[in-house]
């Protein structure tokens, strides 16, 4: 078998994936099909091209769970992460990026480094020999989809997301929800309690609609056609359709009994679900929407026990290819089907430019790990890095899967420290300090194996 690594994109996780790969001395061909096939969103024939916002988010590793990622990709000397402070223009706390020199900077990096050659051109097939990582974003060309859905199936492959929003657990007023699943279904106490549940009047509900319809929404960009979101209509275009609709959709309150008040019934309801295994997250039921993101947050806390909720991410519907990695992917990103491949950044059904690269970076090490003969177990879930990709291959709700960022609910809870808002500060510092003393292990750990 050949002792070279292939990988397919060369964006910001295929870029992060081939120097992490050639620094451990593996020979790398990133395939990358622009500026041969373009994207609608792409506008160069560059590597590492950020096709939008230029911002890689904050950069407190202190306080901010994608600032810690920051710091634990550059620990482990991440071109994405050194070309991002190298081309780093003031924004305050965030780290914003000049991004054509950045993008020229990452591209002139890989093209010097005399381990790693890029070749031209759409690869549209999976291969069944030698050792491939497929980093090819959210814009994956159609061919190689079709590809990936004839061996995933055609339900393991998204096209577009629908992201309802998320929430942190700590920061939902229980003493006005409850838990109960709809007419108490299910066979265990668990699944008779699986949906939180926020009750409304008729003044509030009405208020509700009013909000929804008045709300600033963004626009729908190329390939976000209707087409795509039949089933998952967003919640505004629902409430477009007639006042009551969502009363007869996802704000349905018939089979609960609200205990605070079971004499009366509620006018409508909204129904959170469990989003991941550590029950620290929750997304709202069926409320996907193209709000923009200051409208969101100020319309979700007029539901009542939301008045403080913290959102984990908002909700949105975009173009964006993904896999159902929960179900298709081992924990060491390989498809179960086939483990001589890997996938990495956004198609794992991760979000945004540091996320994708942090996927990037572990697929790189991983994939050089096989070649070498070193087996590199993921990074633990008390990382950043491990966190994000202990939820994507198996922490996340494989049936209602969708892109996530990385935040601090999907890292487990660190004990005995103070909840709710107040704890916060120390709480996040507790997690950061573990995360950086683990990660720093965790490089020790496979440099070392690497090296022996
Ligand atoms: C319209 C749009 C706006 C976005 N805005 C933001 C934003 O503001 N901030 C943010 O953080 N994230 C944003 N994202 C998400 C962003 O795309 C990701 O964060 C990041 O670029 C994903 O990195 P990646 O390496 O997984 O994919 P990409 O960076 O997209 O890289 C994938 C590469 O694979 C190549 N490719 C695709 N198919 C093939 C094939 N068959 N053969 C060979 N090469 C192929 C593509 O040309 C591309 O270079 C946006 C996405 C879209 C679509």
């Amino acid at each position: 078998m050949s002792d070279v690594l292939h990988i397919v994109g060369g964006g910001m996780a295929g870029s992060e994936a081939a120097w992490q790969a050639a620094q451990m001395g593996v020979d790398v061909v990133i395939h990358e099909m622009r500026p041969e096939v373009e994207t609608f969103a792409h506008k160069t024939g560059n590597l590492a091209e950020m096709v939008c916002s230029n911002s890689f988010r904050s950069d407190d590793s202190e306080q901010n769970a994608v600032g810690l990622l920051h710091w634990e990709m550059r620990a482990a000397g991440g071109i994405i992460m050194a070309q991002a402070d190298a081309h780093r223009l003031p924004a305050g706390g965030a780290l914003a990026v000049d991004r054509d020199p950045f993008a020229e900077a990452v591209t002139a990096q890989l093209m010097a480094h005399p381990q790693i050659s890029v070749s031209y051109g759409e690869i549209t097939e999976l291969p069944d020999q030698g050792h491939w990582i497929f980093a090819t974003g959210p814009l994956t060309s159609s061919a190689l989809g079709r590809a990936i859905q004839a061996e995933t199936g055609s339900e393991a492959l998204a096209f577009f997301d629908a992201i309802a929003p998320i929430v942190y657990f700590d920061s939902i007023d229980m003493s006005r929800a409850w838990m109960q699943s709809r007419y108490d279904k299910g066979d265990t106490e668990e699944e008779r309690t699986a949906y939180l549940n926020c009750p409304m009047d008729r003044d509030q509900y009405e208020a509700f609609i009013d909000a929804l319809l008045a709300a600033d929404k963004a626009e729908f960009h190329e390939g976000e056609t209707a087409g795509y979101f039949d089933g998952c209509l967003p919640i505004e275009v629902m409430a477009e359709r007639g006042r009551e609709t969502l009363r007869h959709g996802p704000m349905k309150p018939v089979g609960l009994t609200n205990p605070h008040q079971p004499d009366v019934k509620a006018h409508a309801v909204v129904q959170l679900r469990r989003d991941n295994a550590l029950g620290t997250l929750y997304n709202i039921v069926g409320f996907q929407t193209k709000m923009k993101y200051g409208a969101q947050a100020d319309v979700f806390r007029m539901i009542p026990g939301l008045e403080d909720a913290r959102f984990a991410r908002l909700g949105g519907i975009h173009r964006n290819t993904f896999l159902n990695s929960p179900t298709l992917l081992d924990a060491r990103m390989r498809l179960k089907s086939r483990p001589n491949i890997r996938f990495a950044g956004q198609i794992t059904g991760v979000e945004g430019y540091v996320e994708s690269s942090a996927m990037g970076l572990l697929a790189g090490r991983m994939a050089a790990g096989d070649i070498l003969g070193t087996n590199i177990a993921p990074p633990p879930p008390t990382t950043a890095m491990g966190a994000l990709v202990t939820h994507i291959t198996g922490g996340a709700d494989a049936r209602t899967f969708q892109p996530m960022n990385v935040n601090f609910g999907l890292f487990p809870p660190v004990e005995g420290l103070k909840g709710g808002r107040r704890g916060r500060k120390d709480r996040y510092k507790a997690y950061t300090d573990r995360a950086k003393s683990d990660w720093r292990d965790w490089l020790d750990a496979t440099q070392s194996e690497a090296i022996a």
